[in-house]
Protein backbone atom coordinates (compact mmCIF):
# COMPACT_ATOMS: atom_id res chain seq x y z
CA UNK A 1 0.00 0.00 0.00
CA UNK A 2 2.11 2.83 -1.24
CA UNK A 3 0.18 6.06 -1.04
CA UNK A 4 0.21 9.97 -1.22
CA UNK A 5 -1.86 12.06 0.90
CA UNK A 6 -2.76 15.43 -0.96
CA UNK A 7 -4.87 18.07 0.34
CA UNK A 8 -4.73 22.03 1.07
CA UNK A 9 -4.28 23.05 4.33
CA UNK A 10 -7.93 23.07 6.31
CA UNK A 11 -8.64 19.98 4.10
CA UNK A 12 -8.09 17.19 7.46
CA UNK A 13 -4.91 15.92 5.85
CA UNK A 14 -3.20 15.19 9.06
CA UNK A 15 -6.50 13.90 10.54
CA UNK A 16 -6.74 11.44 8.00
CA UNK A 17 -3.16 10.56 7.73
CA UNK A 18 -3.63 9.44 11.09
CA UNK A 19 -6.53 7.23 10.65
CA UNK A 20 -4.79 5.74 7.86
CA UNK A 21 -2.18 4.47 9.55
CA UNK A 22 -3.44 3.67 12.86
CA UNK A 23 -5.89 1.42 10.29
CA UNK A 24 -3.33 0.21 7.88
CA UNK A 25 0.18 0.43 9.60
CA UNK A 26 2.15 2.23 7.46
CA UNK A 27 4.47 4.52 8.16
CA UNK A 28 3.70 7.90 8.21
CA UNK A 29 6.17 9.80 6.34
CA UNK A 30 5.66 13.61 5.99
CA UNK A 31 8.96 15.98 4.89
CA UNK A 32 8.82 17.60 8.48
CA UNK A 33 9.14 14.33 10.47
CA UNK A 34 12.12 12.64 7.37
CA UNK A 35 14.21 15.59 8.25
CA UNK A 36 14.05 15.70 11.86
CA UNK A 37 15.20 12.00 12.21
CA UNK A 38 17.87 12.17 8.95
CA UNK A 39 19.39 15.16 11.28
CA UNK A 40 18.96 13.41 14.74
CA UNK A 41 20.90 10.31 13.53
CA UNK A 42 23.68 12.86 11.91
CA UNK A 43 23.57 11.22 8.26
CA UNK A 44 25.62 12.82 5.60
CA UNK A 45 22.32 14.26 3.82
CA UNK A 46 20.82 15.17 7.55
CA UNK A 47 23.77 17.06 8.22
CA UNK A 48 23.51 18.57 4.85
CA UNK A 49 19.50 19.84 5.34
CA UNK A 50 20.50 21.04 8.62
CA UNK A 51 23.13 23.54 7.33
CA UNK A 52 20.37 24.77 5.17
CA UNK A 53 17.65 24.59 7.85
CA UNK A 54 20.07 26.49 10.17
CA UNK A 55 20.28 29.38 8.09
CA UNK A 56 16.89 29.67 7.64
CA UNK A 57 17.25 28.75 4.08
CA UNK A 58 14.97 25.95 1.91
CA UNK A 59 16.35 22.55 1.49
CA UNK A 60 17.52 22.17 -2.22
CA UNK A 61 15.51 19.49 -4.18
CA UNK A 62 18.71 17.27 -4.41
CA UNK A 63 19.04 16.91 -0.25
CA UNK A 64 15.26 16.33 -0.23
CA UNK A 65 14.73 13.96 -2.61
CA UNK A 66 18.05 12.08 -0.96
CA UNK A 67 16.62 11.97 2.17
CA UNK A 68 13.38 10.50 0.90
CA UNK A 69 15.61 7.90 -1.16
CA UNK A 70 16.80 6.60 2.08
CA UNK A 71 13.80 6.54 4.38
CA UNK A 72 11.88 4.52 1.43
CA UNK A 73 14.41 2.15 1.26
CA UNK A 74 14.13 1.51 5.00
CA UNK A 75 12.69 -1.93 6.17
CA UNK A 76 9.22 -0.55 7.45
CA UNK A 77 8.36 0.56 4.18
CA UNK A 78 8.48 -2.95 2.49
CA UNK A 79 4.81 -3.05 3.37
CA UNK A 80 3.85 0.34 2.03
CA UNK A 81 3.86 4.03 3.16
CA UNK A 82 1.67 6.70 3.09
CA UNK A 83 3.96 10.06 1.97
CA UNK A 84 2.54 13.38 3.24
CA UNK A 85 4.24 16.58 2.11
CA UNK A 86 6.50 15.32 -0.03
CA UNK A 87 6.49 15.51 -3.79
CA UNK A 88 5.43 19.43 -3.60
CA UNK A 89 6.33 19.80 -7.48
CA UNK A 90 6.94 17.96 -10.42
CA UNK A 91 10.31 17.71 -10.39
CA UNK A 92 10.25 16.18 -6.71
CA UNK A 93 7.54 13.75 -8.23
CA UNK A 94 9.51 13.07 -11.63
CA UNK A 95 12.12 12.12 -9.22
CA UNK A 96 10.08 10.16 -7.07
CA UNK A 97 9.27 7.98 -9.76
CA UNK A 98 13.04 7.29 -10.29
CA UNK A 99 13.70 6.26 -6.47
CA UNK A 100 10.74 3.84 -6.64
CA UNK A 101 12.02 2.59 -9.51
CA UNK A 102 14.81 1.72 -8.05
CA UNK A 103 13.89 0.66 -5.32
CA UNK A 104 11.46 -1.71 -7.44
CA UNK A 105 7.94 -0.48 -5.64
CA UNK A 106 5.03 2.17 -7.46
CA UNK A 107 2.25 3.93 -6.40
CA UNK A 108 -0.88 2.83 -5.71
CA UNK A 109 -2.59 5.72 -4.90
CA UNK A 110 -2.42 9.47 -4.78
CA UNK A 111 -5.11 10.67 -2.59
CA UNK A 112 -6.26 14.17 -2.73
CA UNK A 113 -9.17 15.51 0.03
CA UNK A 114 -10.96 18.19 -2.13
CA UNK A 115 -12.73 20.67 -0.12
CA UNK A 116 -13.98 24.02 -1.98
CA UNK A 117 -12.60 26.68 -1.11
CA UNK A 118 -14.78 29.01 0.19
CA UNK A 119 -15.34 26.24 2.76
CA UNK A 120 -11.26 26.52 4.09
CA UNK A 121 -11.68 29.72 3.90
CA UNK A 122 -14.52 28.79 6.76
CA UNK A 123 -12.37 26.57 8.69
CA UNK A 124 -9.28 28.16 8.30
CA UNK A 125 -10.17 31.86 9.67
CA UNK A 126 -12.71 30.43 12.32
CA UNK A 127 -10.40 30.51 15.30
CA UNK A 128 -10.52 32.62 18.14
CA UNK A 129 -8.73 33.37 21.08
CA UNK A 130 -9.69 34.82 24.24
CA UNK A 131 -7.79 37.55 25.14
CA UNK A 132 -7.78 36.91 29.16
CA UNK A 133 -7.31 33.30 29.48
CA UNK A 134 -6.19 32.52 26.29
CA UNK A 135 -9.19 29.36 26.04
CA UNK A 136 -9.52 28.86 22.07
CA UNK A 137 -12.41 28.07 19.90
CA UNK A 138 -13.93 27.87 16.46
CA UNK A 139 -16.76 29.58 15.09
CA UNK A 140 -18.02 26.37 13.26
CA UNK A 141 -16.26 23.72 15.66
CA UNK A 142 -15.56 24.93 18.87
CA UNK A 143 -18.00 27.96 19.16
CA UNK A 144 -18.63 29.75 22.36
CA UNK A 145 -22.25 30.32 23.23
CA UNK A 146 -21.98 33.53 23.12
CA UNK A 147 -20.68 35.49 20.63
CA UNK A 148 -17.60 36.83 21.04
CA UNK A 149 -17.07 36.14 25.05
CA UNK A 150 -15.17 33.40 26.50
CA UNK A 151 -17.29 30.70 27.84
CA UNK A 152 -14.46 30.02 30.81
CA UNK A 153 -14.05 33.39 32.11
CA UNK A 154 -16.18 36.52 29.70
CA UNK A 155 -12.92 37.44 28.14
CA UNK A 156 -13.34 39.20 24.48
CA UNK A 157 -12.35 37.08 21.97
CA UNK A 158 -9.76 37.87 18.89
CA UNK A 159 -8.74 36.61 15.72
CA UNK A 160 -4.59 36.17 15.24
CA UNK A 161 -3.43 37.68 12.37
CA UNK A 162 -1.99 34.99 10.96
CA UNK A 163 -5.88 33.46 10.62
CA UNK A 164 -7.59 37.13 9.13
CA UNK A 165 -8.91 36.32 5.56
CA UNK A 166 -6.38 38.06 3.54
CA UNK A 167 -3.66 35.62 4.98
CA UNK A 168 -5.39 32.80 4.21
CA UNK A 169 -6.76 33.86 1.15
CA UNK A 170 -3.24 34.10 0.46
CA UNK A 171 -1.66 31.05 1.95
CA UNK A 172 -4.72 29.47 -0.17
CA UNK A 173 -3.39 30.40 -3.45
CA UNK A 174 -0.06 30.23 -2.97
CA UNK A 175 -0.74 26.51 -2.20
CA UNK A 176 -3.44 25.78 -4.79
CA UNK A 177 -1.21 27.25 -7.85
CA UNK A 178 1.93 24.90 -6.29
CA UNK A 179 -0.30 21.65 -5.95
CA UNK A 180 -2.81 21.84 -9.52
CA UNK A 181 0.34 21.04 -11.56
CA UNK A 182 1.33 18.07 -9.48
CA UNK A 183 -2.50 17.29 -9.48
CA UNK A 184 -2.49 16.93 -13.22
CA UNK A 185 0.62 14.96 -13.62
CA UNK A 186 -0.43 12.27 -11.18
CA UNK A 187 -3.81 12.39 -12.79
CA UNK A 188 -2.32 11.40 -16.25
CA UNK A 189 -0.65 8.86 -14.56
CA UNK A 190 -3.79 7.30 -13.04
CA UNK A 191 -2.71 7.66 -9.90
CA UNK A 192 -5.01 10.58 -8.33
CA UNK A 193 -8.25 9.89 -6.35
CA UNK A 194 -9.87 12.76 -5.14
CA UNK A 195 -11.96 11.80 -2.27
CA UNK A 196 -14.96 14.32 -0.81
CA UNK A 197 -13.51 16.40 2.15
CA UNK A 198 -16.53 17.73 2.66
CA UNK A 199 -17.94 15.47 5.07
CA UNK A 200 -17.64 14.14 8.52
CA UNK A 201 -14.16 13.33 9.27
CA UNK A 202 -15.31 9.40 9.89
CA UNK A 203 -17.16 9.19 6.68
CA UNK A 204 -13.57 11.22 4.43
CA UNK A 205 -12.13 7.81 6.16
CA UNK A 206 -14.92 5.22 5.16
CA UNK A 207 -14.42 6.71 1.37
CA UNK A 208 -10.60 6.83 1.97
CA UNK A 209 -10.81 2.72 3.14
CA UNK A 210 -13.43 2.00 0.57
CA UNK A 211 -10.83 3.09 -1.96
CA UNK A 212 -7.70 1.36 -0.32
CA UNK A 213 -9.96 -2.08 0.47
CA UNK A 214 -9.45 -3.07 -3.49
CA UNK A 215 -5.70 -3.04 -2.82
CA UNK A 216 -4.56 -6.54 -2.14
CA UNK A 217 -3.74 -7.10 1.46
ZN1 LIG B 1 -11.15 33.29 28.67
Amino acid sequence: MNLILMGLPGAGKGTQAEKIVEQYHVPHISTGDMFRAAMKEGTELGLKAKSFIDKGELVPDEVTIGIVRERLGKNDCEKGFLLDGFPRTVAQAEALEDILKELNKNIDYVININVDQNILMERLTGRRICKNCGATYHLIFNPPSQNNTCDKCGGELYQRADDNEETVANRLEVNLKQTKPLLDFYEQKGYLRNINGQQPIDKVFEDISELLGGLGE
